[in-house]
């Protein structure tokens, strides 16, 4: 039930029993009083007529009485008929005699005794008619009853009317203002507010309306940005833990679980330390959290432990949470995966090692270069000017042979440094390794078990033939030596694309397409620490006299230098891969001539001799001479180009050494080119890998030397250069 209602039911209660009351009660009550009174008005009438009737009755003056009797009616008396009787009831005079009334009018037969000085003489008894005078009376009654009825139904009208306007309707008004705004519509309209307790209902109503609406927008402000924030930890890259005081993980985010191998919620609940790994130099985190509990922070790198038990390095931040009071209630731990770059760093880092290396052992190697080949030299033109019988002659052939494995020492130390000189051309690896299967099976033993798995289409790479087969070489003696009980030695070959992963993988690498060499054995197999190693010149496990410690950086520097790659993966016990990608040439380029067989041969020509390093230019100057050559010496590019001019048509060849202060040999060459064009001429370097090899200067030996060369090599390249028709040109 409404209020409205409430309201109403009330007041029509009220003109109910009012109604009723009137009607029901007061009406008959007044309408009896009202008879009485008019029987006690007509019998005092009577009365009063009566005392004046009786001496004029016995005067028998009845014109006198009928006008007494006509004072009754003015009197609102309406008498029917009049009869006097005696005491004893019998009629004595009908003074008017009784008119024929309808018999359900009310007559009342009203006596009145009749005295006569203190004589009883009967009484007079007046019919007189009530029905007339009463119906007057109840029409007025009536007529009062509905005013007052009418009048009571307006009063509760209007006062309901009132109250519905001042009451009823704000509260109904406010009840739905309530509802919408119970329903979330803070626009709600509210009633006009009014000067009364239910205006200040309206008030407070719509006070509180707009606090509740500021908290709303407060609360959803908030909420966004607890959203936002909800997010940025759910979506982080970085793994984020939060633990209680005592590191009992209360949540993880996605990523830790990725990272760590666990499913959702299964970290909750746990203690955070399950997830270092007890081992090498691990922080103290014992210490570390009564840090955290202090209010510090900790950063670090520790070891930590998969799910699967793999261990993996991580970069932690810890950090404490406090709440707004400043207690600390709970720790935050970032954890960053960074195996990727430990693993990197330590590829930098040898990289850098190797690099170092390379450096210092090329420059020993390049300036012993030049030292050995005066020793050479001057040992063989010792042992030419020998006779056949000298008992010295032995000491000399010990000079030379032991310079000899010096240079080869030193060309071994070239290739590890890039310094070797190249001649690149395009080699079928494929056809490379079949054609070398009899040399490789020469240097395995018969307990190995040797096989290929080539790539079946043909894979061209741009390297020196040379350098292919050393590389092959080093790498099966090493898988034999590796495998003293036997085993197998793997060569396979592939084609592969280094892509962006690889180079995460590995630090380094051009993105293109490559030839992988793989040569994988079956043999002991090392650990960490040697795998660091092997490729640094003179690294060696093997005991004195059976290892060099060469081979793998031989191996190293030419892959490096054909712009390659190598990763070795071993484990202990198991065997050994080493895995190397040169870049695949698309189209074979046309192939280079081969190289021709010299012969040493003597020669009557002029020769300009240009070389800045003297004992050098001394020696290679008595060779030239020894073998019947003119030499013009030049001990730098613009004395060459003095030299020349002063004789222009006289010299037949240049021999000059690529390196040299002030003007290099190719610089000098392309001078006095201007003036004859057709000159012949060889070029000479120990240290030409750089500025010939790589840079592509040269594109035919035929005019190229390289230090340090025995006598014969020297003169059988000046003759065949002297002899060719090829001239020498640069790219
Ligand atoms: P050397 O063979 O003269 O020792 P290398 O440079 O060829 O020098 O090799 C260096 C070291 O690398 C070797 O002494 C050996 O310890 C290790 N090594 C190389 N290849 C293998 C292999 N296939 N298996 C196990 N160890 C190897
Ligand atoms: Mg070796």
């Amino acid at each position: 039930m409404n209020l409205r209602t409430k309201v109403l039911l009330p007041f029509v209660l009220i003109a109910l029993v009012l109604l009723l009351f009137l009607y029901g009660y007061w009406t008959p009550r007044h309408i009896v009083d009202l008879k009485h009174e008019y029987q006690q008005a007509t019998e005092r009438h009577l009365v009063s007529v009566v005392e004046g009737l009786i001496p004029l009755l016995l005067a028998h003056q009845l014109d006198a009485v009928y006008e007494n009797l006509d004072t009754l009616k003015q009197r609102n008396v309406n008498w029917l008929s009049i009869r006097l009787l005696n005491g004893d009831g019998t009629k004595i005079y009908p003074l008017v005699p009784q008119p024929p009334v309808a018999n359900d009018r009310e007559i009342h037969a009203m006596e009145q005794p009749v005295r006569y000085q203190d004589t009883d003489l009967g009484k007079l008894i007046v019919d007189v008619d009530f029905d007339e005078p009463l119906k007057d009376l109840h029409i007025r009654h009536h007529q009062l009853l509905g005013i007052t009825s009418l009048v009571i139904l307006l009063s509760i009208g209007i006062i309901w009317l009132v109250i519905e306007r001042m009451v009823s309707r704000p509260v109904a008004d406010l009840a739905q203002a309530s509802k919408r705004l119970a329903e979330g519509d803070f626009a709600a309209q509210l009633p006009p507010v009014q000067h009364d307790e239910v205006g200040e209902l309206v008030k407070n109503f719509d006070q509180m309306r707009l606090s509740i609406r500021g908290y709303q927008a407060e609360l959803i402000t908030r909420n966004e940005s607890l959203n936002k924030l909800f997010h940025a930890v759910e979506q982080s890259p970085v793994s984020i833990v939060i633990t209680d005081r005592n590191g009992i993980v209360e949540y993880v985010n996605p990523k830790f679980n990725d990272v760590m191998g666990y499913g959702p919620g299964e970290m909750l609940g746990k203690d955070i330390l399950i997830l270092k790994a007890g081992t090498e130099a691990a922080p103290d985190f014992e210490a570390i959290w009564q840090e955290i509990l202090s209010g510090k922070t900790w950063r670090g790198e520790f070891q930590s432990v998969r799910k699967n038990g793999k261990l993996f390095w991580q970069f932690a931040s810890l950090s404490p949470i406090q709440n707004d009071k400043g207690g600390i209630t709970h720790a935050v731990a970032l954890l960053e995966d960074i195996s990727e770059r430990r693993a990197l760093e330590d590829q930098l880092r040898q990289a850098q090692k190797m690099e170092a290396v390379g450096l210092l052992t090329g420059g020993i190697a390049h300036d012993f270069n030049n030292i050995l080949s005066a020793i050479i030299g001057y040992g063989s033109i010792l042992r030419m000017k020998m006779a056949a019988g000298d008992p010295l002659r032995n000491n000399v052939d010990e000079i030379l042979h032991a310079s000899e494995r010096a240079a080869a020492l030193i060309r071994s130390l070239m290739a590890f440094s890039r310094k070797q000189v190249a001649n690149p051309t395009n080699v079928n690896v494929n056809e490379c390794i079949n054609r070398m299967e009899k040399l490789l099976l020469r240097t395995l033993r018969e307990d190995i078990e040797f096989r290929t798995m080539l790539h079946r289409a043909s894979l061209t790479i741009f390297i020196d033939p040379v350098q292919m087969e050393q590389v092959l070489i080093n790498l099966a003696t090493n898988a034999r030596d590796a495998m003293p009980q036997g085993g197998s030695l793997i060569i396979e070959t592939a084609r592969v694309r280094l892509d962006e992963r690889f180079r995460i993988r590995h630090g380094e690498a051009a993105i293109g397409t490559y030839v992988m060499i793989s040569v994988s054995d079956t043999g002991i197999g090392m650990d960490k620490k040697t795998q660091e190693h092997i490729f640094e010149p003179f690294f060696t496990t093997k005991e004195p006299g059976r290892g060099t410690g060469l081979g793998l950086s031989m191996v190293y520097g030419i892959v490096k230098q054909n712009n390659g790659y190598i990763n070795c993966y071993s484990t202990p016990g198991k065997g050994t891969t080493f895995k190397i990608y040169l870049p695949m040439v698309a189209a074979p380029r046309e192939t280079l001539p081969t190289e021709p067989v010299f012969e040493i041969q003597r020669g009557t020509e002029r020769i300009l001799l240009a070389e800045d390093d003297e004992p050098l230019r001394k020696y290679t100057k008595t060779i030239l001479e020894e073998a019947g050559y003119t030499v013009v010496e030049a001990s730098n590019g613009i004395e060459a180009v003095e030299r020349f001019k002063e004789r222009p048509d006289a010299v037949d060849l240049l021999l000059l050494d690529v390196i040299m202060p002030k003007k290099n040999g190719k610089e000098a060459y392309e001078e006095i080119r201007r003036t004859r064009p057709g000159i012949k001429v060889l070029f000479t370097s120990g240290y030409t890998a750089e500025l010939i090899g790589q840079q592509g200067m040269l594109n035919n030996h035929v005019n190229f030397l390289s230090k340090p060369c025995t006598p014969n090599e020297l003169l059988g390249k000046v003759r065949a250069v002297l002899e060719s028709s090829v001239q020498a040109f640069f790219q």
